[in-house]
């Protein structure tokens, strides 16, 4: 067949479900899902391994505003994990989804992840559900501040501070670190209020996601042709709601995940594969064009 030589059957993807895949899309109109799942292979990880198991505990917004201590811990560790987080590139997962988009594939793209790496990679029409780390707010005052500027008054309050130390960036783009530098960290304030009470603009364990912003996310996946969840385990319940609406209105659920989802029962169509390959095979066998990268 001439097509399957233009577009061989990627890794880890069984021929039927390929062809299953493509028929779905081939009219356009779906709204993708994405996870953290996606922005592995920009060296990000999960939550979750493959099993679904949680990686790490995330602070809940009710412990980061509660005590001084719990802010020096979320900052020291966000402070050391920044620079790495901020160095994060989209990856090819990113760029097919933007090139899905420019087709026409996807109208838009809900997204639970902080990290840009959409919009790095030229998406348009991106919801962010979750908020982006690019943020700061205070819980004050409600000003909010570029996290570029939080980063200059935290290496000025902290001169001399070694922002090598620590393991990995965990998803939340913070490194875990020992409790003897969390103590001796300097936490910045507000330049508007003067209080310390500065948290990330993203949604936070304990947290919702804003109403308006969860019923446009509705009102999309209702009139989608097919939802299309990519690198989630939908284990919380911000993304899964969309798969359990999609489910019940007749809209078709396609998963590509590399690992297990809680909405194994919902979906249409399942694959478990690697995205980053798996979406570029995708978008070159639908004719998707390239797209430039913002600025480039
Ligand atoms: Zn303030």
């Amino acid at each position: 067949m001439l097509e399957s030589a233009v577009s061989p059957v990627p890794e880890g993807v069984r021929p039927d479900q390929w062809d299953g895949l493509a028929s779905y899309l081939a009219d356009g109109g779906l709204v993708a899902l994405t996870g953290a799942g996606l922005s592995t292979e920009s060296g990000l990880p999960s939550y979750r391994d493959a099993r679904g198991v949680r990686r790490v505990q995330p602070m809940t917004v009710t412990e980061l505003r509660a005590s001084h201590e719990a802010r020096q811990r979320y900052w020291a560790r966000s402070y050391v994990g920044w620079p790495r987080f901020a160095a994060a590139r989209p990856n090819d997962g990113h760029r097919a989804v933007a090139r899905l988009l420019a087709a026409g594939t996807l109208t838009s793209v809900i997204t639970q992840n902080v990290d840009g790496l959409h919009q790095a990679a030229g998406a348009s029409e991106v919801l962010e559900l979750h908020g982006n780390l690019e943020r700061v707010v205070c819980m004050a005052c409600s000003s909010t501040h570029r996290r570029d500027d939080m980063d200059d008054w935290l290496r000025d309050a902290n001169p001399g501070f070694d922002r090598a130390i620590g393991g990995a960036v965990r998803p939340d783009g913070d490194v875990a670190l020992p409790e003897a530098i969390v103590r001796a960290f300097v936490t910045a304030d507000c330049p508007v209020c003067g209080s310390d009470l500065l948290k990330p603009d993203v949604v936070m364990f304990g947290e919702s996601v804003p109403k308006p912003l969860v019923e446009q996310c509705f009102g999309l996946v209702e009139e989608a042709s097919a939802l299309l969840v990519l690198g989630s385990s939908l284990a919380v319940m911000s993304g899964y709601r969309f798969v359990r609406r999609a489910a019940r209105i007749g809209v078709p659920v396609i998963v590509i995940n590399d690992g297990w989802t809680r909405g194994d029962g919902e979906t249409d169509l399942k694959i478990e594969a690697p995205l980053g390959s798996t979406l570029t095979a995708l978008a070159d066998r639908l004719g998707a064009p390239a797209v430039g990268a913002p600025g480039v």
